[in-house]
């Protein structure tokens, strides 16, 4: 931080200035600040307006009355003025933390394979308990067979990337345990809430059927100290239209409403196979009365989205491309959908080319129901808290948003009420609700 600027911006004559100040000023203002201090503040237009607004009536400032004329002072003084509010709001740590609403540290993933969250020791676990040799001489061996290569260049070579995961989950054993083990690290990670995908019919290269695949991932979901929920994944594929059709049968024999299966979803290579081909799938398990979510909008555009909406999806996977089309965004949004997005994910994957312009916090801003998920931690080596943190300091996701992102994934949890209302008071949203 610059010498010089400290003295000034605690005056709070200039401090009161702020109610003169437009929000595209002061969104233009916190960018140049961004980019002069390397303040993880300057990057969200919303983190700084809403700071703004937070000193303004700090001070006193009437906004509404006075927020008229600007730019009396120019823009050295918007400067100054962004930045001593972001000292004085608790972010440079000149107080404020008695009103500022807390980051979060616990956290609900609604979007986490299970093929993706298998980390370096959990792959040593499931391979000692199964005897397996791993294809690898030391640690660092296999975290870099587990992890995301640099030169995955699209989500296609990504999905290559869960072979060896999927070869430790080929038993009853292997796989209650990888659910077990999963559920446990991220409980240790701050989660109080999982949704654990996985497709049943990339478990039986080894003799397990589908069902038995199901019953031994719930085997694993009853020996986690986790609040959890399995989604079965149907796959985006060719000539597996039979094993789809299984898994859908099976969801609704292990339906419930919380403990257990309670949705299912479509995963596998968007762009190849696209969400037109799966009309008749969801068509049947809309009549069936089994929730879903589909992957859409990842690596196909925003059409993929607006044809899972009219399929009836209530919740998409990722959804990231949704804003190439102001419609089918304007659609979501009247409809309430709600968006699973994992932001390292979609980094990695290239579903945004440019992750400086990632649209999450647009999208929370323009009332989209926004989430923030892992995806496939293990491969993508991140937690969920990890990925706030990311959103945090890369864009400048604010507390307070982080408190609307959570209590978007509450409400749309596939789980009962009375879970949702346990998952409220956790996370301190009870007098809201
Ligand atoms: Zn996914």
């Amino acid at each position: 931080m610059r010498d010089g600027f400290i003295p000034d911006i605690l005056d709070t004559s200039i401090i009161t200035d702020i109610a003169e100040v437009s929000d595209d000023d002061a969104i233009n203002t916190a960018r140049e600040l961004a980019r002069i201090q390397g303040l993880l503040v300057g990057t969200s237009s919303g983190a700084n307006v809403w700071t703004a607004k937070q000193m303004a009536e700090k001070y006193g400032t009437d906004l509404r009355k006075r927020r008229k004329n600007m730019k009396r002072n120019g823009y050295r003084n918007l400067l100054c003025i962004v930045l001593s509010m972001a000292l004085i709001t608790g972010l440079a740590g000149c107080g404020g933390k008695d009103t500022a609403p807390a980051y979060a540290d616990r956290y609900i993933d609604l979007h986490l394979h299970l093929d993706g969250a298998i980390t370096t020791d959990i792959a040593k676990q499931l391979a000692q308990i199964q005897g397996i040799e791993l294809p690898a001489k030391d640690d660092a061996e296999l975290t870099r067979l587990l992890t995301v290569p640099e030169d995955c260049e699209s989500l296609n070579d990504f999905l290559e990337c869960f072979a060896l995961p999927l070869s430790l989950m080929q038993t009853p054993e292997g796989l209650s345990e990888a659910v077990r083990l999963v559920a446990d690290n991220i409980l240790s990670q701050g989660v109080i809430y999982a949704e654990i995908r996985f497709a049943p019919q990339l478990h039986t290269d080894q003799g397990m059927t589908q069902e038995d695949a199901i019953k031994a991932a719930l085997e694993g979901l009853g020996k986690t100290k986790l609040k959890a929920n399995l989604i079965l994944c149907c796959m985006r594929g060719e000539g597996n239209e039979a094993l789809n059709e299984e898994t859908l049968r099976l969801a609704k024999e292990y339906l419930v409403e919380d403990g257990g299966v309670t949705a299912i979803d479509i995963a596998g290579a968007e762009a190849i196979f696209p969400t037109a081909d799966y009309r008749e799938l969801f068509a049947k398990a809309k009549e069936l009365g089994i929730p879903f979510t589909i992957h859409a909008g990842e690596a196909d555009g925003p059409e993929s989205v607006r044809l899972a909406m009219e399929y009836g999806a209530m919740r998409i996977g990722h959804g990231v491309r949704i804003g190439e089309d102001p419609e089918v965004l304007k659609l979501a949004k009247e409809k309430g959908v709600t968006l699973e997005m994992c932001p390292t994910s979609n980094r990695q994957t290239h579903a945004i080319e440019d992750m400086s312009a990632y649209p999450l916090i647009d999208y929370l801003e323009q009332g989209l129901k926004v989430t923030i998920n892992t995806d496939d931690m293990g491969i993508e080596g991140t937690t969920l808290a990890g990925e706030f943190r990311y959103m945090e300091k890369t864009f400048g996701l604010t507390a307070q948003q982080e408190r609307v992102l959570l209590e978007n994934s509450v409400n749309a949890a596939f789980t009962s009420q009375a879970v949702k209302d346990e998952l409220r008071a956790q996370l301190g949203f009870t007098e809201e609700h």
